[in-house]
C-alpha cells in the first residue's frame, strides 16, 4: 500500500495533526516489532494508504549520541521505503524558516523523495502574521528550489486543514494505483 510520512521537529504538532487526520476511530496500528520501542508507526487509514509517524527531529535535549540514533531511523526509514509517496513535513507556522527544517527538506531533495509542507499551529497567529512567516520561508526555498513545494496550512486546535490534506492524498493514491 502506498505509504505517507509525517515528520517534523519535536513538538510541532504532529501527534494532534494525526489525530485530526485519522479522527482516531479508524486509526490502526499495523506495524509489529515486539520488544522494542516503536520509534516508527504505521496506521492504516482508509484501507487503502499507511501514515507513517516518523520520530521528531531536532530535540533539544536528548544527548547527540541520541540524536544521531534518531536520525539513523529516519534516514533509514527514507532510504528503504519503496512505497512511499510523499512525505509531510510539518513546520510550526510561528517561527522564522529554522536551519534544521531547512536542513531536513534539502536532504530530502537531494535523495529525490517528494515532499509537502504543513505549516501547523495556525491558530496561534493573526492571519497577516502567518501570511508573513509562510513568505519567509518561501523565501527561503527558493534559494534552494525553483519552486516553493505544495504546503498545507494546519490547525488541529480550530479542526482545519485536515481535509486538503486527506484529498491530496487520496489524489495521488489515484494516481499511483492507475
Ligand atoms: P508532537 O510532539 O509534534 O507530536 O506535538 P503534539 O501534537 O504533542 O503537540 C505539542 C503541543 O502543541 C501540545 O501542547 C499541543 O496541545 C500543542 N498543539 C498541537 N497542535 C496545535 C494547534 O494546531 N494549535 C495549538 N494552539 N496548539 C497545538
Amino acid at each position: 500500500l502506498p505509504e505517507y510520512a509525517f515528520i517534523g521537529r519535536s513538538n510541532v504538532g504532529k501527534s494532534s495533526l494525526i489525530n485530526m487526520l485519522t479522527g482516531r476511530k479508524n486509526l490502526a496500528k499495523t506495524s509489529a516489532k515486539p520488544g522494542k520501542t516503536q520509534l516508527i508507526n504505521h496506521f492504516l487509514i482508509n484501507k487503502n494508504w499507511h501514515l507513517v509517524d516518523l520520530p521528531g527531529y531536532g530535540y533539544a535535549k536528548v544527548s547527540k549520541s541520541a540524536k544521531k540514533v534518531f536520525q539513523k531511523f529516519i534516514t533509514n526509514y527514507f532510504e528503504e521505503r519503496k512505497q512511499l509517496v510523499c512525505a509531510f513535513v510539518l513546520i510550526d507556522s510561528r517561527h522564522k524558516p529554522q536551519p534544521i527544517d531547512m536542513e531536513f527538506m534539502q536532504w530530502l531533495g537531494e535523495h529525490a523523495i517528494p515532499f509537502c509542507m504543513i505549516f501547523t499551529k495556525a491558530d496561534k497567529l493573526k492571519p497577516k502574521e502567518l501570511e508573513k512567516n509562510i513568505l519567509n520561508y518561501q523565501e527561503e526555498m527558493l534559494q534552494v528550489w525553483e519552486q516553493m513545494p505544495h504546503f498545507f496550512v494546519t490547525s488541529s486546535t480550530a479542526k482545519t486543514g485536515s481535509d486538503d490534506i486527506l484529498e491530496f492524498i487520496e489524489n495521488l493514491n489515484n494516481e499511483v494505483t492507475e
